[in-house]
């Protein structure tokens, strides 16, 4: 049995955490917060499965760029003063944007996508995470008909690689989430989609379990890794000096500064998106649905309803702008009966950062040139969707087992 210690307690850190605990190995975990309390405390809770292949960087949004610069309600913006800062990375994203690479990188998601449900099904049969699980599908909303025949394209790659759907018309969506307004005229359903009311309980869940069953739980914030002869040694943190066998990095969009640490630079960049939440709602949608055109998705929690989305390049430190939530509010809540008349005071808002590289492909693998190290980092938009394959991925690099896909396209050599 091998000893792994794990950077950073998201739904990706925790699950790896899991899935090595299970295979055998002790493991330790560490965060300057509380787990599941980052980027994966707010999202959508959509799992998603093939129909997630294409992703962003391509020539259609590439022609949208400039219109995007000029509207400061678009659901992709920059913030003037950071474009200066991400430049390497928006070069390298802008050479991305052609309909070969966005071929490529779809082909190498759907790799990591046809193995996410069963990935999580596995991971938590016979926990209380069980219960936090729908297994309900999702739909893809659209509100026009324009729309919904030019992403054709989109479900046509999908499709390409596996991903399974069904066209839904007025009276078909109606019959399955009647809560949906006349707002919706098309929708697609992908049927194999999981989501969970509560992605913070999620990921929180996963840990407790991780340390009841025997792993280790520090709050500490790490400030530097040693190596020696090759391999990480130890780490430092903020209250300790802790020595290390076998190290993962998976600290989110933290993760380049921790990388930086060994040596290693890596180009990710932070998409920060936002949730607007209204508790107290008595709704009847029952699942995650996504809605394309106006970038968010809408999330039936526990208490309410959350609707989440937009993008925002401002980097890691720049304070949140809660005008976008608004914006993802204006956007979202004619979709739903419920939300019609709700008053803005009932609203609670949250920023989260997405941790992504230009092309938009995690980072799973060996860390270049050291051994007993390995990064899982840069889960993009599908963070919560690919953490438990990448779970089932780490265990095999660990025990230097081949992980029965190619891991070429998430290597951290690839720029
Ligand atoms: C609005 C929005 C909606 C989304 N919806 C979805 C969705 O429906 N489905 C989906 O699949 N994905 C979704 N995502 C993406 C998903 O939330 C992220 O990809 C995912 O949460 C990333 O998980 P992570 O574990 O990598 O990072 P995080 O959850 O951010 O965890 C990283 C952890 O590392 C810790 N850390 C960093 N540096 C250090 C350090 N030096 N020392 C100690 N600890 C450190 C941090 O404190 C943090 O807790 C959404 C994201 C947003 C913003």
């Amino acid at each position: 049995m091998s000893h792994v210690t794990i950077i950073g307690a998201g739904i990706v850190g925790a699950c790896i955490a899991r899935f090595l605990q299970r295979a055998g190995h002790d493991v330790t975990i560490l965060d300057r917060n509380e787990p599941g309390t980052g980027c994966s405390f707010g999202n959508s809770g959509a799992i998603l499965t093939l129909e997630a292949s294409t992703q962003l960087p391509g020539p259609r949004l590439l022609r949208q760029i400039p219109r995007m610069l000029l509207d400061r309600d678009a659901v992709l913006i920059f913030r003037a003063g950071h474009m200066f800062r991400m430049m390497p990375w928006m070069l390298s994203f802008l050479r991305g944007c052609t309909a070969l690479q966005q071929r490529r990188t779809a082909q190498a998601m759907a790799t990591l996508l046809s193995g996410t449900t069963s990935a999580y099904d596995d991971l938590v049969a016979g926990t209380a995470a069980d219960q936090l699980i729908r297994r309900n599908g999702t739909l893809g909303l659209s509100s026009s008909n324009e729309w919904f025949a030019a992403d054709q394209w989109r479900r046509d790659l999908n499709a390409s690689f596996g991903a399974e759907m069904q066209e839904l018309g007025p009276t078909e969506i109606q019959k399955m989430e009647p809560s949906l307004s006349s707002d919706v005229c098309r929708a697609m359903f992908y049927p194999n989609a999981y989501n969970t009311p509560d992605p913070a309980l999620l990921t929180k869940t996963i840990l407790d379990d991780t340390v009841s069953d025997g792993g280790r739980f520090l709050k500490q914030e790490v400030t530097k890794v040693r190596v020696e002869n090759g391999r990480p040694t130890s780490v430092l943190t903020d209250s300790s000096e802790l020595s290390v066998d076998r190290l993962v990095i998976a600290a989110g969009a933290y993760s380049h500064r921790v990388t930086r640490m060994l040596g290693i630079r890596v180009l990710l960049e932070t998409e920060r998106g936002y949730h607007v939440e209204v508790d107290g709602i008595d709704t009847t949608l029952k699942r995650t649905v996504l809605h394309g055109e106006h970038a968010y998705a809408m999330n039936p929690t526990k208490h309410g309803v959350r609707i989440a989305g937009t993008v925002e390049f401002a980097g890691l430190d720049a304070p949140p702008d809660y005008d976008r939530a608004r914006t993802i509010w204006r956007r979202g809540h004619t979709v739903l009966r419920e939300l019609h008349d709700i008053s803005p005071q009932k609203m609670k808002f949250w920023m989260g950062r997405r941790p992504t590289l230009p092309d938009y492909r995690p980072i799973i693998g060996s860390a270049p040139g050291i051994d007993n190290c390995w990064f899982a980092f840069g889960h993009q938009h599908l963070g919560l969707t690919l953490a438990a394959r990448t779970g089932q991925v780490l265990v095999n690099l660990v025990e230097k087992r081949d992980p029965g896909l190619d891991l070429a396209p998430f290597s951290a050599s690839r720029f």
